[in-house]
């Protein structure tokens, strides 16, 4: 290893042997110091742990080391010994110290204490620099490369679909617009309505909400693609799953039905929890102890029966359950939370909209298993489902889990073009201006599938983090849009 080369504290703490001169580059987490030797713990966010760097202070000019306080950065020479501490297996004996931006202990907001969650969001500019976020933004890198290599081991394609649309996939308006009109100045028509024919693509643009609706385009012509791009809901909604900007996986599959959709989306969620195990072990360590830490804050009643890395082997391990909205509905209304009115919406008719509190009863009360719930009725789902023999439902599955609620929203897709666009009417959707959607019913139409599954509700479940707002470097909530 070449002396001025940084080598990765993260290469260092897997190498055989100590007895090596190297350069190491990275934040000062702590500084301790007496007469005879400091001791700095170094990281660089290569891994979870840190370096640990000792020096004797009279090699050192008094001015250097006043600059070493945490959150600086550091370029440190020396050579790596066997450690005498107990908790490492090397430490370098530090020969040159350079301090290359200081971090000013009166403002530097970072100190080697606990802070709470809600204040790290207040820095989400430096929180990547704490143990758990990097850890989470570790294991996030670790997921998506998971998730890509999942999908072309299986040969699909990805494909990005456009960011910027002017159809609304899911029907549920909750879109942000996109425009060049002046604001202050908007055209308008003579009906006295803004006049979007002047704006820059000529009709009303919004950020997409689902790459769906394209990706089946692709799909009806390469058989097996997957999506995986950011979407955008101006939902209002302040909860605890979810984001104005959150990314989305979608696979689209020609030739599928319901079951290989489902069996494809069990397969997916199996797969990338297993990958998380086997090659992110230190920061899910790391994370299950903080997830029990916060747990044991906690009512009795409120701490979940398993640990995180149990939670993740479960998922891994076990069949998910698989039944119908009507047999769920049945379960629910039956249920000792419905009679003793424990939920806040009661369950009284077929036809409910679920709410994520019966989700998570179904998930963590009554099969205590991941679950899958088919065959919802049309009128909670949306228009491009296919509409099951029964004209009551559809082939709609959504994926419940522990802790979450739904997970994934997929179907089976309408390929029937009468039978869709007399959902459309129904529904009083404007059929003319998906033309280009309708012509795949037209041309070569085929039985096909896909799903939508929300990243960020992925890595809460795989990181065991309760906030949505945690698992994104830079969350988008409603009033929130600073870093
Ligand atoms: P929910 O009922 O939880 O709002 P949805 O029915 O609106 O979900 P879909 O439109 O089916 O969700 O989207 C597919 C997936 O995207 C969901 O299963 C979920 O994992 C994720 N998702 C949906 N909305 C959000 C959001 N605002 N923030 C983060 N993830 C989301
Ligand atoms: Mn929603």
């Amino acid at each position: 290893m070449s002396q001025k080369k940084r080598t990765k504290i993260k290469d260092i703490l897997q190498l055989a042997e100590a007895n090596v001169t190297v350069t190491v580059k990275g934040w000062v987490r702590t500084k301790r110091e007496n007469k005879n030797v400091v001791f700095i713990n170094l990281n660089d966010g290569s891994t979870i742990n840190n370096l640990q760097i000792v020096g004797d202070p009279t090699k050192f000019d008094e001015a250097t080391l006043k600059k070493i306080t945490t959150g600086a950065s550091l370029s440190v020479v020396g050579l790596l010994v066997a450690s005498q501490g107990s908790g490492q297996k090397f430490e370098l004996q530090a020969e040159t110290i350079d301090v290359l931006g200081v971090a000013d202990p009166e403002k530097f907001p970072l100190q080697p204490k606990k802070h709470s969650l809600e204040f790290l969001r207040e820095i989400a500019h430096l929180r990547p620099r704490t143990n758990t976020f990097s850890a989470i933004l570790r294991v996030r890198h670790s997921m998506i490369f998971a998730v890509h290599k999942f999908f072309h081991e299986k040969g699909f394609f990805n494909i990005h679909t456009p960011i910027i649309t002017a159809s609304d996939a899911e029907g549920a308006g909750e879109m942000f617009r996109v425009t060049t009109l002046d604001l202050d100045k908007l055209p308008k028509t003579e009906d006295g309505k803004v006049d979007f024919k002047e704006d820059f693509f000529e009709r009303e643009a919004n950020l997409t909400v689902s790459g769906q609706l394209e990706g089946e385009l692709t799909a009806l012509a390469l058989s097996e693609i997957y999506t995986f791009g950011p979407t955008f809901r101006a939902e209002n909604s302040n909860t605890t799953r979810h984001l104005a900007e959150f990314w989305m996986i979608e696979p689209e599959m020609a030739f599928y039905d319901l079951e290989d959709n489902m069996d494809l989306a069990e397969e997916m969620l199996k797969y990338l929890v297993t990958y998380a195990l086997e090659n992110c072990q230190e920061d899910l360590a790391f994370l299950e102890q903080r997830a029990k830490d916060e747990e044991s804050t906690k009512k009795q009643e409120e701490r979940s029966e398993l640990s995180l890395l149990e939670r993740l082997r479960f998922v891994a391990d076990n069949e998910f359950v698989r039944l119908t909205y009507t047999e769920a509905i049945d379960i629910l209304r039956n249920s000792n939370y419905n009679k003793k009115k424990k939920f806040q919406y009661l369950i009284d008719a077929w036809g409910a909209d679920l709410q994520s509190e019966h989700e998570r009863y179904l998930v963590e009360k009554h099969f205590k298993k991941p679950v899958i719930l088919i065959d919802y009725p049309k009128e909670i789902k949306s228009f491009y489902m296919k509409q099951n023999d029964d004209g009551k439902t559809v082939a709609a599955m959504d994926i419940l889990f522990p802790g979450i609620g739904e997970i994934v929203g997929g179907s089976q897709r309408e390929e029937n073009y009468d039978k869709l666009t007399n959902r459309m009417k129904e529904l009083d959707m404007d059929a003319e201006s998906m033309w280009w959607f309708l012509d795949t019913r037209r041309f070569g139409t085929v039985p096909h599938s896909g799903f939508g599954l929300g990243f960020e509700r992925l890595m809460l479940f795989v990181t065991g983090m309760s906030n949505i707002r945690d698992v994104i470097p830079f969350p988008r909530t409603p009033g929130n849009a600073e870093f």
